[in-house]
């Protein structure tokens, strides 16, 4: 490395998802030298439904994300291996649509208006810890900075490099973008489908969007091999196997389970998927990237220990919802494998479970809360300890 003389940045950023992007941005705003680095190519195409639950705004200080958004879903349509079951409807929207090329964009650019620097098709390729900084090799040459926030995704090597054991793969997803038929548009505008019944856990998604829909699956890690055959099943049973693809990927999605699974080190944390901040009733993880990158700036922000407050904050203010999600996952997915007309009859009819769903997609409420809600029963004792 040649960094003789070179700048100390305060914070480097890497990866230019929703976690690094916000960091980017509240580093910068409060006037933090801050570099975000981004491997790809901005705008970049990242697997995602775009489906950004609506307390995700509320993280986001309110932002108006109109000018990239592609509509709104305020009704789930429930069905079982493609036949219709029913639908519930939120008197207020549940999530905003979007391709995350043009999301992950917009809050880069608000990164960059608020001053940060950012350099796209830049992959850090080492990192070597220093008594008072980090180097870090990148492909378009070395730089320093005391701060390194790992927003890198699941696949993201920094874990690794700096000695952070991060959460394991738990899940694989895959997702298919199609232009749909006018029909197909109209048929869920505003409603996202949820498909039950896939073993041991998951479900098929359909997320409306401008023109077309994102279908995907996510399910168990060792049934990854079959997720594309599973997917293009899924398409069939809706009647769209002949839509024009306009975009295939598969990607793993790792859990953070356990106060145990560290997220940082140092001066040094990891952000969103890169720690494992993803949940397990839903596989969403876009409100815990912007939760997290609004802790991890905080510590940076305000502490000489921000190793041990960002964790402490993590533990208190996320696991618990991750082990929430990570419980009522349990529980509904062993209902609807193993009594699935039950399971299904059931949840048409108690409305208070999509109340409650309904409130912590909104932010509302959270699963902690709800799920303390729910009555202890023998039967949920037995499901969640066994299971
Ligand atoms: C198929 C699928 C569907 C999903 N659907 C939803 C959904 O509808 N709603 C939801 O909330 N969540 C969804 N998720 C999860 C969601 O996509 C992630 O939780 C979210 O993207 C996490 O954001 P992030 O910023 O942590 O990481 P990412 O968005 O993955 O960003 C990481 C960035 O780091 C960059 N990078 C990696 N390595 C380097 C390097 N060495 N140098 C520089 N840059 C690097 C990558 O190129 C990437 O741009 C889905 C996931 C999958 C796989």
């Amino acid at each position: 490395m040649t960094l003789a003389g070179a700048r100390t940045w305060d914070a480097l950023v890497i990866g230019a998802g929703p976690a690094g992007a916000r960091a980017a941005q509240q580093l910068s705003a409060a006037g933090a030298s801050t570099l975000l680095l981004e491997k790809q190519s901005l705008p970049r195409y990242k697997a995602c439904g775009g489906g950004v639950p609506a307390r995700t705004l509320l993280l986001l200080d309110d932002l108006d994300i109109a000018p990239v958004s592609e509509g709104h879903v305020d009704t789930i349509d429930v069905s079982r291996f493609g036949q219709p079951q029913f639908r519930k409807k939120s008197e207020r929207p549940l999530a905003w649509m979007v391709m995350r090329d043009r999301f992950d964009q917009f809050l880069t650019d608000l990164a960059a208006e608020s001053g940060a620097s950012v350099r796209d098709a830049t992959t850090v390729q080492s990192i070597v810890e220093e008594d008072a900084f980090y180097e870090v090799e990148t492909s378009t040459g070395a730089v320093r900075a005391r701060h390194v926030l790992a927003a890198d995704g699941t696949t993201g090597l920094t874990a690794r490099w700096l000695g952070i054991d991060s959460a394991p793969t738990r899940s694989a997803a895959y997702e298919v973008e199609i232009a749909a038929p006018r029909d197909a548009l109209d048929h869920w505008h505003q409603a996202a489908n949820v498909d039950v019944g896939y073993r041991p856990w998951g479900y098929g998604w359909v997320f409306p969007k401008e023109g077309k829909l994102s279908v995907g699956v996510v399910t168990a890690p060792k049934r990854g091999r079959t997720i594309r055959k599973q997917t293009d099943c899924y398409l069939s049973r809706l009647g769209l196997a002949d839509a024009d693809v306009l975009h295939v990927q598969g990607h793993p999605i790792r859990y953070r389970r356990s106060i145990r699974e560290p997220v940082a080190r140092g001066r040094a944390l990891l952000l969103g998927d890169a720690a494992g901040l993803a949940d397990e009733f839903t596989a969403e993880g876009i409100a815990y990237a912007v939760h997290s990158a609004n802790l991890a700036a905080d510590a940076v922000l305000d502490s000489n220990n921000p190793a041990a407050v960002y964790t402490e904050s993590i533990n208190q203010h996320i696991q618990p919802e991750l082990n929430a999600a990570r419980t009522i996952s349990r529980l509904y997915y062993w209902c609807v494998t193993t009594w699935p007309w039950l399971a299904l009859r059931t949840s048409k009819h108690i409305n208070y479970l999509w109340r409650a769903f309904f409130r912590v997609m909104r932010g509302d409420s959270t699963y902690v809360d709800e799920l303390a809600r729910l009555p202890q029963s023998g039967l949920a004792t037995a499901v969640l300890s066994g299971h």
